[in-house]
């Protein structure tokens, strides 16, 4: 469908829902996260969604890198509606939806170590990175002895399941591992899992667009939002930028960010033309801007190969 053509459809027929980017201001954006953000507006855009922006502040924060993501987001032309939002000051939200769990008997307290638990997941039978529930039957004479040594436990779902089947739009139906996963660490934070489930409810969002490393945990974030009578949304898990060895872009693969490639000579533009040339929405060198690509997108011509970065030349 094209732009044109959807902007002259009826409000009745588009989406009411709204797609995200998510990131963690753990560092600046590379050039893999502005695709994976590119790609996540033009999905939301081109079905009519609203499109919304949420910094994932519950983990390591690098000072500054939120305004740097928010500016180099922009600077490339994405745009976002309403505010954005930050976890760190949703902490109410996490601490309900983990009281509802709780008070349907649904969590328990683990006491384990890290090392623990990878001891524990390495043996044999427990499926690949799943929690092996060494905490899950605890007496209550063991549960105290434990509580004694006086680390804080973190908080684990009771889970039913061991795996949970998801529906994405580009890795069509996918069953994956459902464990026993954390909603609160020792330290009182919300884990992840729980925190990304609470907020894309409780935001009205309806599609996950986002790197397919984050496939394995869809099935885990579906189910809980089940458990918590919340609709699991729709999935878009989308090939990962990589470079020439196969390996997750970073730093160390020279020029990848906004800003490294600007020092080199490369406009915001032409950095987007780059992003549409990988995606197959533009050939090299073509000059581009988001109207051309939402024209041009097609969640079907998604390649579904990562894409090999090769670090342009000044
Ligand atoms: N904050 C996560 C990240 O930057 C993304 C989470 C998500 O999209 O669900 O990797």
């Amino acid at each position: 469908m094209s732009h044109s053509s959807r902007q002259n459809e009826p409000l009745s027929h588009r989406a009411a829902g709204a797609g995200r980017f998510a990131p963690s201001p753990s560092g600046d954006l590379h050039l893999g996260n502005l695709r994976t953000a590119l790609l996540a507006w033009l999905f939301a855009r081109s079905t009519g969604r609203r499109f919304l922006m949420r910094i994932e502040d519950l983990d390591r924060v690098r000072e500054g890198a939120r305004e740097r993501q928010l500016s180099d987001l922009a600077e490339l032309g994405l745009d976002w509606d309403g505010a954005v939002v930050s976890q760190s000051h949703r902490l109410r939200l996490y601490d309900n939806a983990i009281a509802r769990l709780r008070a349907a008997g649904l969590t328990y307290e683990c006491f384990c170590t890290r090392k623990e638990i990878l001891k524990a997941a390495s043996a044999p039978h427990a499926p690949q990175g799943a929690y092996p529930g060494t905490c899950r039957n605890l007496t209550l004479e063991e549960r105290e002895a434990r509580r004694s040594s006086g680390r804080p436990p973190a908080l684990r779902l009771r889970a039913a399941v061991t795996s949970f089947s998801i529906d994405d739009v580009v890795h069509g139906g996918f069953s994956g591992v459902v464990d026993d996963l954390v909603l609160r660490r020792g330290d009182g934070t919300p884990a992840y899992n729980l925190a990304v489930v609470v907020d894309d409810a409780d935001q009205g969002i309806d599609q996950v667009v986002r790197g397919d490393d984050l496939l394995s945990s869809a099935p885990r974030q579906a189910y809980l939002a089940g458990l918590l009578g919340l609709a699991a949304p729709t999935y878009a898990h989308v090939p990962l930028a990589l470079n020439d060895e196969g390996k997750r872009l970073a730093k160390r693969d020279g020029a990848v960010t906004l800003a490294e490639l600007k020092a080199l000579g490369h406009n915001a533009n032409q950095v987007l033309g780059m992003l549409a040339t990988s995606l197959g929405l533009a050939v090299r060198g073509e000059g581009v801007d988001l109207a051309i690509l939402l024209d041009r997108f097609e969640p079907d011509g998604l390649p579904r190969q990562p894409w090999i970065f090769k670090p342009p030349t000044p």
